[in-house]
């Protein structure tokens, strides 16, 4: 499953946090050792140091202290970063072989070079997109997205909390927004975590600005979105589909459609605006179905040409084929099944439960677009599981296109790749 959830709860809090009442980081920076193999990743640019990769400290510290890892041959600066003692991934590396003071500048220069990579998708026709991500721009276990004026900051780690100060006046130097609302993973708000660690911030909350509502608009290829970026799943929308999005607006002409997990309808609007004759969007999410409604409208689509189910999605398509309906694209786009090791097993069942039922519901000629965002399950297997799950199912697919991220989620290690699609005719 992807992140909490949004639910009909009240909204969380949102008032302003001091931030000089942060933890500051510790002036004593942890001088560490590593195992060679572990040395040798680091070199290459690996960002993550585990706890069992970790020979030597010079004390225990806290987290979000700076971990500076020297060298055991020569004792050279190989790299630093931030400690986090509630965390296999015990430091996360921020710089690597070149010594670099951690601070305000430090980090508005990497929100430059970041801000520059987004710049060929940027413009009047796009104005929502990911600005930082995690380990592949130099900000471990932390992601920031932009809805138009509002900026999203996610954060998947406690460590960064006596960096927030420094990171957000990086911010206001380098990237122009009105409002930032902080967002916290699912570790971080698990009942497990000590709320003290979190010195008083809260998901949801606002950290600048003065809109406490969470609505966003944006827009993505020229479409109008809304967005909840307080109780939305991960930070309100899912950017990173936006060019296989973009894809079935291209194929969808004519075509009746339907968007399995549709959350709030990224894929439908992109359908209608391809000219789909119907769209039918699943999903389990009330909320998030009704801002699907609002997002056809806006866009100005008529509702009459839509079809909205709450339900499992399982049992909505089961329903769908005992009433023997037909569609000529079908999108199935779900959460990440495969969160832990042990539940690979059932997520493979589970694709492959949904590809059998996906192609059931395909008339002669129709298109299956089949997503995974599940880390664990790579590229190639998945592409396998697909086809030979079509195969036991008696279809043959024929692979139109593979494609993986979007420009805003580049991959700078094999673990920041998470997300693959295969668009397939069905050929018999
Ligand atoms: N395609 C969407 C993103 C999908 S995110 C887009 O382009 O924006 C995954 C969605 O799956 C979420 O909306 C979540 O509510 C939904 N979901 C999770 N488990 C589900 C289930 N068992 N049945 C139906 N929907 C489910």
């Amino acid at each position: 499953m992807a992140e909490p959830t949004m639910d009909a709860t009240p909204t969380s809090e949102t008032a302003m946090i001091d931030l000089d009442q942060l933890p500051q980081r510790a002036e004593k920076n942890i001088s560490v050792r590593v195992k060679r193999a572990a040395e040798r990743a680091l070199r290459q640019g690996h960002p993550w140091v585990f706890e069992d990769s970790i020979v030597k400290q010079s004390h225990l510290g806290n987290g979000g202290d700076l971990a500076v890892i020297y060298d055991r041959a020569d004792n050279n600066f190989l790299a630093v970063g931030l400690y986090d003692p509630l965390s296999p991934i015990r430091i996360k590396v921020l710089q690597t072989l070149q010594p670099m003071r951690v601070n305000q500048g430090f980090f508005a220069d990497k929100l430059r070079v970041a801000q520059a990579k987004r710049q060929p998708l940027i413009s009047a026709e796009t104005t929502g997109f990911r600005l930082v991500y995690g380990e592949s721009d130099g900000f471990p276990a932390l992601i920031i997205d932009r809805y138009g004026n509002t900026l999203v900051l996610k954060l998947y780690t406690t460590a960064w909390i006596p960096h927030l100060r420094a990171l957000i006046l990086a911010l206001q130097e380098t990237v122009i927004f009105d409002n930032l609302v902080l967002r916290l993973s699912r570790a971080l708000q698990s009942d497990r975590l000590n709320v003290a660690k979190l010195f008083g911030l809260r998901d949801g909350q606002l950290l600048v600005g003065d809109d406490p509502s969470g609505q966003v608009e944006f827009v993505e290829n020229g479409l109008l979105f809304q967005a909840d970026v307080i109780k939305g799943h991960k930070t309100g929308f899912f950017f990173d589909q936006r060019d296989n999005r973009s894809k079935t607006r291209d194929l969808a002409k004519g075509r009746r459609v339907l968007d399995v997990f549709s959350y709030t309808g990224g894929f439908s609007v992109y359908a209608l605006a391809g000219g789909a004759r119907s769209v039918t969007a699943l999903d389990s999410s009330e909320p998030a179905l009704e801002t699907l409604k609002r997002n056809v409208e806006t866009n100005g689509f008529d509702m009459d040409q839509v079809d909205v189910i709450a339900a499992d999605a399982f049992e909505g398509l089961r329903g769908l084929i005992a009433a023997k309906r037909k569609f000529n694209l079908v999108i199935v786009d779900p959460p990440a099944f495969a969160n832990s090791r042990a539940s690979m097993r059932n997520a493979v069942l589970a694709y492959r439960r949904l590809v059998e039922m996906a192609l059931r519901l395909l008339a002669k000629d129709g298109i299956l677009v089949m997503a995974s965002c599940s880390s664990r399950i790579k590229a190639d297997m998945f592409y396998q599981l697909v086809t030979r799950s079509a195969a036991v199912a008696g279809f043959e697919l024929e692979t139109l296109e593979r494609s993986s991220h979007a420009l805003d989620h580049p991959i700078a290690f094999a673990e920041a790749e998470y997300l693959k699609a295969i668009f397939a005719k069905v050929s018999s």
